[in-house]
């Protein structure tokens, strides 16, 4: 894959630490040759973005906070000044209250009901808006899922709920971009032990259910996210849009517990 991304430019967005999705999908790309650029949110993070961007010779834009619009424009004007445009994006951000990705969904309260579908899913189409106009020569935008967003989970709830919507989003934000030859897909990744998972209740029975489970009998790791992110990011991707990738080691195919898993 060397040189499979030379001369791209990426903008990556929900880099926390150096087991974040986006950091596997960042050190994919960088590898293959883009030039990219990461954003943070808020000071704590800047201070492990920093050197994670560094590693990979990579631009830092700035703080952004889905949230705070003003932020959104702010980052992506320095991507502008610095990239001088923008071939890809990778949107990794989501968010919920802990203690409503617990218990039933039918607790979840209106507050949380439209934080969670605001960061989690309304941010990718605040993004897309800003990519567009960056994106002078067509482009990749390419978001995350899970398959709770498909089947029901335990304790995922609301967040299941949001990336429901968010899969749709990026079938009408693949139609609406499609004419400008700008490619909006997803991936939906197996379970994976990130700080954002760390928030799901019963999170390391989910891994161990996968685990047991998935056809390949094992979970997956950021890097593997990583390397199948290149084939939706880069030209080899250019005929893919509005799709939903599964990188989850089969997991979405299962309809029954394998009969040779021992009980957890
Ligand atoms: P992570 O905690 O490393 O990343 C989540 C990112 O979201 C963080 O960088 C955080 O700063 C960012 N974020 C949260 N609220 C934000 C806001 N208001 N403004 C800007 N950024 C904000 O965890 P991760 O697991 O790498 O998550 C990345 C994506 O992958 C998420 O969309 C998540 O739902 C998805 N995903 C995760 C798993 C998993 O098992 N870890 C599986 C499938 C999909």
């Amino acid at each position: 894959v060397r040189g499979l991304m030379a001369g791209k430019r990426g903008l990556v967005m929900g880099v926390a630490n150096n087991r974040s999705i986006a950091w596997g999908i960042a050190k994919a790309a960088a590898n293959a040759g883009a030039k990219l650029a990461f954003t943070y949110q808020g000071d704590a993070l800047r201070k492990r973005v920093e050197p994670l961007a560094a590693e990979l010779s990579a631009e830092v834009v700035g703080h952004c906070d889905v949230t705070d619009p003003a932020t959104i424009d702010a980052v992506f004007e320095k991507t502008g000044e610095l990239l001088g445009g923008l071939d890809f994006l990778v949107h990794a951000v989501a968010f919920s209250d802990k203690d409503q990705l617990d218990g039933r969904y039918i607790e979840t309260t209106a507050d949380n009901f439209h934080k969670t579908m605001f960061i989690s899913c309304y941010s990718l189409t605040a993004v897309a808006q800003r990519a567009e106009k960056l994106m002078n020569n067509g482009g990749s935008i390419l978001t995350l899922t899970y398959y709770g967003a498909e089947k029901w989970m335990p304790h995922y709830n609301v967040m299941g709920v949001a990336k429901a919507a968010l899969e749709a989003s990026v079938r009408y934000l693949a139609a609406d971009l499609g004419p400008n030859n700008i490619r909006v897909n997803a991936i939906s990744a197996g379970p994976i032990k990130t700080l954002a998972a760390s928030g799901i209740g019963d999170f390391r029975y989910i891994l161990k259910w996968n685990e047991l489970n998935a056809p390949l009998r094992r979970t997956v790791a950021i890097e593997e996210v990583g390397d199948s992110a290149l084939y939706l990011l880069s030209d080899l991707g250019r005929g893919v849009t509005g799709e939903v990738h599964h990188v989850d080691a089969g997991y979405h195919i299962v309809g029954m517990k394998n009969p040779d898993a021992p009980d957890i």
